[in-house]
């Protein structure tokens, strides 16, 4: 009946994947993961934050003594925002993650993104959403109408990393 097939019925999602500055460089191949897992991209944007912007990001760790150290990093250099969707989107993402601090995933997910990509509890490659709500929230605040980290103007484009 339709009760079952509903919940038997796994759900599309959609969550905001973001590579963060220490990874861009490996940003290619984090892509390619994401492909070779049977998610799709659906949008992505290179941008980079201002330190305003990294802590509204981030608001939910306000807080939290490493906010500031945290603020710093993700405002350092560019970032590539990912809209992905697909079939559990938000617990498969955030599995090729892995552990939020890199060297945790080395001990304990050799084959996660943080392990390969990252550097310890903070520079650790790549964020993803932790619920739909914030998937939600995260999305508009990188796809949406009044979308983040534009760049200015293309003489004052911080985002070039050939100069
Ligand atoms: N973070 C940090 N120090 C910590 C814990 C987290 O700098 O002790 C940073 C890290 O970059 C992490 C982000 O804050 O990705 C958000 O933390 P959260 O606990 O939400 O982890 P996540 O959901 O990213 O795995």
């Amino acid at each position: 009946d339709t009760f079952t097939r509903n919940r038997l019925q796994k759900k599309t999602e959609r969550t905001c994947a973001m590579i963060k500055p220490d990874a861009f460089l490996n940003a290619g191949k984090i892509v390619n993961a994401i492909v070779r897992s049977n998610l799709r991209i659906n949008q992505l944007r290179m941008c980079k934050l201002t330190q305003q912007e990294a802590a509204q990001f981030y608001a939910v760790h306000s807080e939290r003594p490493f906010y500031p150290k945290l603020v710093d990093f993700m405002s350092s250099g560019p970032i590539l925002a990912i809209e992905i969707v697909g079939e559990d989107a938000i617990a498969k993402w955030r599995s090729l993650l892995g552990p939020t601090n890199s060297e945790t995933a080395r001990a304990e997910r050799p084959d996660s993104i943080r392990a390969k990509f990252g550097t310890d509890n903070t520079m650790n490659a790549a964020h993803g959403s932790d619920s739909d709500e914030t998937a939600t929230t995260e999305l508009d605040f990188f796809f949406g109408s009044g979308r983040v980290g534009q760049c200015a103007n293309l003489s004052d484009c911080t985002l070039c990393i050939i100069k």
